[in-house]
């Protein structure tokens, strides 16, 4: 099983770290082993610096995809939930600033809070996301917002690599991103689908 994620699919967050709207969508990976549950924590290690929320729409791959076109990708999916792209920010600028990959900065423990799978809903492209810290509002956006719809992305993906059955899609974060802190309380909900529940603690 795999977990591809997407970066820049939503402009006003492309715009919020630094860069055009314009840019073209950016794959990177995160781990199996960074999934946690409704009610599970989020560790922040020691040291890390600031480590951000991003609120996503993530996608289940039921059926194998290969080189499939957009309009009939979104039949290859099975289920649909919110997850959080917890990202170690500091180490991903650093990164990018020196052209190395992703890996760390997005992959530690815990650092993928997901809702429980749910049955697609009828308009992947209407989902309502929100997340807040502490009961307080941060990020409020739709999918109607993302650069590259989900079938899209499932066409886009299908054309470099194989999607197999339990793959897993996040589809991007819509603006509003910031800092979670140990103390924390987080919570994420794709409106009407499911929502995941986060105490922040440290590591
Ligand atoms: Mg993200």
């Amino acid at each position: 099983m795999k977990i591809l994620c997407v970066g820049r699919n939503y402009a006003a967050h492309a715009k919020e770290m630094g860069g055009t709207g314009k840019e073209e969508p950016v794959w990177f990976w995160k781990p199996e082993s960074a999934i946690v549950g409704d009610g599970e924590p989020v560790v922040v290690p020691a040291g890390v610096g600031a480590v951000h929320h991003e609120v996503e729409l993530a996608v289940r791959v039921g059926k194998a995809a290969r080189r499939v076109a957009p309009a009939q990708a979104v039949r290859h999916l099975d289920a649909a939930t919110v997850a959080v792209d917890v990202t170690a920010r500091d180490l991903q600028q650093a990164a990018k600033k020196a052209g190395n990959p992703w890996a760390q900065s997005k992959g530690y423990d815990t650092f993928l809070p997901l809702g429980a799978w749910q049955p697609l809903p009828a308009d992947l492209q209407a989902v309502r996301l929100r997340l807040a810290v502490n009961g307080q509002a941060r990020q409020d956006g739709s999918t109607s917002a993302m650069v590259w719809d989900v079938g899209r992305l499932v066409a886009a993906a299908s054309a470099w690599t194989t999607l197999v059955p339990g793959d897993i899609l996040l589809t991007g974060t819509p603006e509003g991103v910031g800092p979670i802190v140990p103390g924390d309380a987080m919570e994420a909900e794709a409106v009407g689908l499911a929502r995941v529940r986060s105490p922040v603690v440290a590591g």
